[in-house]
């Protein structure tokens, strides 16, 4: 049965890859995700045949069920806005089982190449940092936990904590079976506080970030253990994992502007922290949406900016809709999509497309930025911190520093938002008090509906 075993991993890896490859445009990201799960379920499914598999069948079977019943049915019902605490929490699930794995392979107390137990023991710490790390994110972006906790001399216990779990980490690495269950123990337990820590300090608009981290993480625990074990299907998926959430991590810092040791350990995105927030000038002038739809009715160009708003709203189909009716009266309608907008990596690419807005009106931050200076209307629709101009113009502010959407540069600004909340950061926003800006207070959705109904009886 051997040789099914490992045509049968051979054929996940290529799924994987496949599929993973596909997920690199939104045209084809859907088809990926099926391909990337079609290889999960060969590899799953091979594990009844594998020559190491004596029995259990009942057990394996029962733990299908479960998990694959808890995923079913809260992947079913998780909200769009909620899906960066549910990546974090599978993620650090993930991460979990890796360490799980080292920690039977290690308890089993049987002789291991040191090669072998030098990865087992690398592939647990990273594992369950990497499962209590997430666990804390999670718990922050449900809003469970408060964002940040801090005290003075944190860095030090923390790197105090590390160095002695990679310590004890070391001493059972090298020990062959000297070790005890209960420095085993002490270990796992070092680790998984070590997680916990690295992540309390940590919040705001890094969250992302760190989320991509662990993700990174937890492939490369998983690609360990997958050695450990001997298993290609493991090592293979955990080595896309780990290198995409490594690409991953890079580009979303680069987004930032924040290389990831200022993640880890600055205290950017202090949520309800004044500091480094500063006097605003000009005042929030309102404006209704017959107003609003004369000046986009009339313009030659509308660059639509929408952020975590639209999200909570759903309001990507009322948009396309005023979309389309400004486009069949000739005007050029472009989309301008912050890599942080929203609240997980490619969240308004995924939502716009549901609602069927063509790619080639979609533009990135680096693409778009010139051309705010060229439009009439820059129609900011439940975005915040992607556009605070404060993050270039104030090095004493926590978002300094990020790239924004140059949408101050538009000759009109339309913000639609429903009062004063703060953007994700917890700061003022100096674009909705300049001159050239006016407020359309209300949500997202039903304000577009107003504008579709004002453009529609002009
Ligand atoms: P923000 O979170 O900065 O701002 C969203 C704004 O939307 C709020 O000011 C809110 O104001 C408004 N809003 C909320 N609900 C509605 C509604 N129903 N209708 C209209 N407006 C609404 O969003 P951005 O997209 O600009 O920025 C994303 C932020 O999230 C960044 O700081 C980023 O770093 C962070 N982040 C990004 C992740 C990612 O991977 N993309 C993941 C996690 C965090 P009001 O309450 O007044 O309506």
């Amino acid at each position: 049965m051997d040789w099914l075993v490992q045509a049968a991993y051979f054929i996940s890896a290529i799924l994987f890859i496949f599929g993973l490859k596909q997920m690199s445009s939104p045209v084809t990201a859907r088809r990926g995700i099926i391909w990337a799960g079609l290889g999960m379920v060969v590899a799953t499914a091979v594990t009844f045949v594998h020559p190491q598999i004596h029995g259990n069948y009942i057990w394996i079977i029962l733990a299908m069920v479960v998990s694959s019943g808890l995923a079913w049915w809260s992947g079913r019902r998780v909200a769009m806005t909620d899906m960066p605490q549910m990546i974090a929490i599978y993620n650090g699930l993930g991460g979990g089982a890796a360490a799980a794995i080292a920690a039977v392979e290690l308890v089993k107390h049987h002789e291991m190449p040191l090669i072998v137990q030098i990865l087992a023991v690398l592939g647990a710490l990273i594992g369950t940092i990497a499962f209590s790390g997430s666990t804390i994110a999670f718990a922050k972006l449900q809003g469970i936990m408060r964002k940040t906790f801090r005290f003075s001399g944190q860095q030090i216990v923390n790197l105090g904590l590390f160095a002695l779990t990679a310590l004890i980490g070391a001493w059972i690495a090298f020990s062959g079976t000297e070790y005890s269950g209960f420095v085993l123990l002490i270990f796992f337990v070092l680790a998984l506080a070590f997680g916990v820590m690295m992540t309390l300090p940590i919040g705001g608009a890094d969250m992302p970030v760190v989320i991509s981290l662990f993700n990174a993480l937890t492939g490369l625990a998983v690609g360990l253990e997958g050695y450990v074990l001997q298993n290609p299907a493991m090592m293979i998926a955990g080595i896309v994992v780990g290198s995409a959430g490594t690409l991953l991590t890079q580009l979303m810092a680069k987004a930032m502007n924040r290389p990831i040791s200022n993640v880890l350990f600055s205290n950017f995105g202090d949520t309800g922290s004044t500091e480094g927030s500063d006097e605003v000038e000009g005042t929030l002038k309102p404006i209704e949406a017959p107003d609003v739809a004369a000046m986009m009715g009339f313009a030659d160009k509308v660059i639509i900016v929408p952020g975590y708003g639209m999200a909570v709203a759903q309001a990507q189909h009322k948009i396309w809709e005023l979309t389309k009716l400004l486009q069949e009266r000739d005007v050029d309608v472009k989309f301008a999509i912050h890599p942080v907008a929203g609240r997980m990596p490619g969240h308004m690419n995924v939502l716009l497309a549901e609602a069927g807005v063509p790619y080639d009106i979609i533009y990135d931050l680096d693409e778009i930025n010139e051309e705010f200076a060229t439009a009439n209307v820059a129609l900011v629709i439940g975005a915040n911190d992607v556009v605070n101009p404060v993050a270039r113009s104030n090095p004493e502010s926590p978002i300094y520093g990020m790239p924004i959407l140059n949408a101050d540069k538009a000759e009109n600004v339309i913000v639609i938002k429903r009062g004063k909340g703060a953007g994700f950061s917890g700061i003022e926003n100096h674009l909705f008090y300049a001159d050239n800006t006016r407020m359309l207070y209300g949500d997202a959705q039903a304000m577009v509906g107003e504008l579709i109904s004002a453009i529609k009886e002009f």
